[in-house]
């Protein structure tokens, strides 16, 4: 008889690095878990069958009650630069890495809780997360990852039947998410500061190993790590200026080396378009705005280039300039990416000189205008199709004759481009530019449901038409409509 197996296959290599990268701890039990969610398709991806325990079971497991066999529960050290203000140990103060499993393509990917107890790091905080930022980050990370977007996962959301203490008293829950790594900038951060060289170089082989493992193979591995990450972080920044995503907190412990979005606190996605929208309560100069997001980046890719100075060459100098060098051609990598994407949302195939003005002028009528960013774009794909189909689009302009002039441009680029038929030209824009997102007027609805009747109803409503971000089903047409003046979300809190 074969031996009946895990219920998560755990294969762990984080928990292998020396004692100093984290704290070997069990999460800390609740009174009363419930399973909210447990997300099927991710489960199947990460071999595990979701049938093989019961709802009860696995409410045990992700609420941290129930540590199966195979898993090494540790929170992981890490610092970061918090609002441009250095914090040397942040650390998972709330968080617990259950472990990694090989997932069915063979690669590796971390299974941590968020909300599951106090740990050495929590400094004055509960541990804790409350309902409302766990549906959040569960809607936001599963619409990133349909939307194309690298971006953790979301595998199980957990009430816990203990309230938490926020400005009020709110329910608490659990979230696991599932990330190519949890190793951020302010991991290397972490080890810099501490002058650990060894540590540092453990590190960037752990990266390197499971994102990057050309760079091992290159002539300086450390420049190489480098170039990848900063590549990665371009391309992952220009895929969120296309969606009209807003991260809201980019501090460099919320940046994953893996080029995944990670960290979903205040974020959200734009309504109308404007370059300098925050939406999180606690950006108050905005330093994280939706047009400061490549240069946060890049502010963030300096510091991680510092950190890895010594592993890079022998010429101190040699290096600081070639580090230099790479951070300085984030602005061209993204540059790049960014024309890509948003050539493609126009329905562009080829590269012309004049395609970023195009695009520029089309922002800017958006921004006169108050436009809806995700409506402008998706009737942009009828208008594609159909001349006779611009008035969709006209209408979100508070000055129409603003759209019009810019159509007559774009319709002229359009034309030089040949080849593509209307309709496969439509086609094409049409999975590029979502029918719907998560808008934050819907997300606030459903966690007031969930958090104020116990009622989720709302919450899968709205996950199923996220997932689905390329079309709406008749009964979804809703969910496109931009907020009511008295619907309109101002501000996101983090949880
Ligand atoms: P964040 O703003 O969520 O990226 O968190 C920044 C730091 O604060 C990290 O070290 C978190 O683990 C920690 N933290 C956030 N919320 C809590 C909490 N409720 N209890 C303990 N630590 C927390
Ligand atoms: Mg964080
Ligand atoms: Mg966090």
């Amino acid at each position: 008889m074969s031996p009946v197996p895990d219920p998560i296959p755990f294969s762990n290599t984080y928990a292998r690095l020396p004692e100093t990268f984290h704290v070997r701890l069990d999460p800390d039990p609740v009174p009363a878990p419930s399973l909210i969610e447990l997300n099927h398709d991710l489960c199947r991806e990460l071999g595990i069958d979701p049938l093989s325990l019961t709802p009860e079971v696995w409410a045990q497991v992700f609420a941290g009650n129930r540590v199966l066999p195979g898993s090494e529960p540790l929170a992981m050290a890490y610092a970061g630069h918090q609002f441009g203000h250095f914090v040397p140990r942040l650390g998972d103060g709330r968080a617990i890495l259950l472990g990694e499993v090989v997932d069915v393509r063979g690669q590796r990917r971390d299974i941590q809780l968020k909300g599951s107890g106090r740990t050495p790091f929590s400094r004055g905080g509960d541990g804790r997360a409350a309902l409302g930022p766990v549906l959040r980050e569960y809607l936001v990370s599963e619409a990133m990852h349909a939307l194309g977007i690298p971006s953790t996962r979301a595998l199980a959301a957990v009430s816990t039947g203990e309230p938490v203490l926020r400005e009020t008293v709110l329910p608490g829950a659990v979230l696991t998410r599932v990330a190519a790594s949890h190793v951020r900038v302010g991991t290397f951060q972490y080890f810099a500061m501490r002058g650990d060289r060894a540590a540092l170089g453990q590190l960037a082989d752990h990266v390197a190993d499971r994102h990057y493992p050309w760079t091992r193979e290159a002539d300086q591995p450390g420049l190489a790590l480098l170039e990848a990450i900063v590549e990665a972080q371009a391309r992952l920044v220009a895929l969120w200026m296309g969606v009209g995503f807003i991260h809201g907190v980019m501090n460099t412990d919320n940046m994953a080396v893996s080029g995944q979005t990670i960290d979903f606190g205040p974020c959200a996605f734009m309504d109308v378009y404007h370059p300098d929208q925050v939406f999180s309560a606690i950006d108050s100069r905005g330093r994280y705005a939706y047009a400061n997001q490549p240069a946060m980046a890049q502010w963030n890719l300096a510091r991680l280039a510092e950190t890895l100075l010594p592993l890079i060459g022998s010429d101190e100098n040699q290096a600081l300039e070639s580090a230099t060098d790479l951070v300085n051609s984030f602005s061209e990598r993204f540059a790049r990416h960014w024309i890509d994407v948003m050539g493609l949302k126009l329905g562009l195939s080829t590269a012309d000189k004049g395609d970023i003005a195009l695009i520029q002028g089309l922002l800017q009528a958006m921004q006169q205008g108050q436009a809806d960013f995700t409506l402008c774009f998706r009737h942009l794909c009828d208008a594609a199709e159909d001349e006779g189909q611009d008035e969709p689009v006209r209408r979100l302009f508070t000055q129409p004759e603003a759209f019009d002039a810019w159509a007559r441009q774009w319709r002229s680029r359009l034309r030089r481009e040949g080849a593509m038929s209307p309709g496969a030209r439509a086609a094409r824009m049409r999975r590029i530019n979502p029918a719907c997102i998560p808008r934050n007027h819907r997300v606030e609805q459903v966690i007031a449901a969930a958090v104020e009747a116990g009622d989720f109803g709302p919450f899968r409503r709205l996950l199923k038409v996220a997932r689905n971000p390329w079309a709406l089903a008749e009964d979804d047409q809703a969910y496109a409509r931009p907020p009511d003046p008295a619907e309109r979300v101002y501000q996101t809190f983090c949880g």
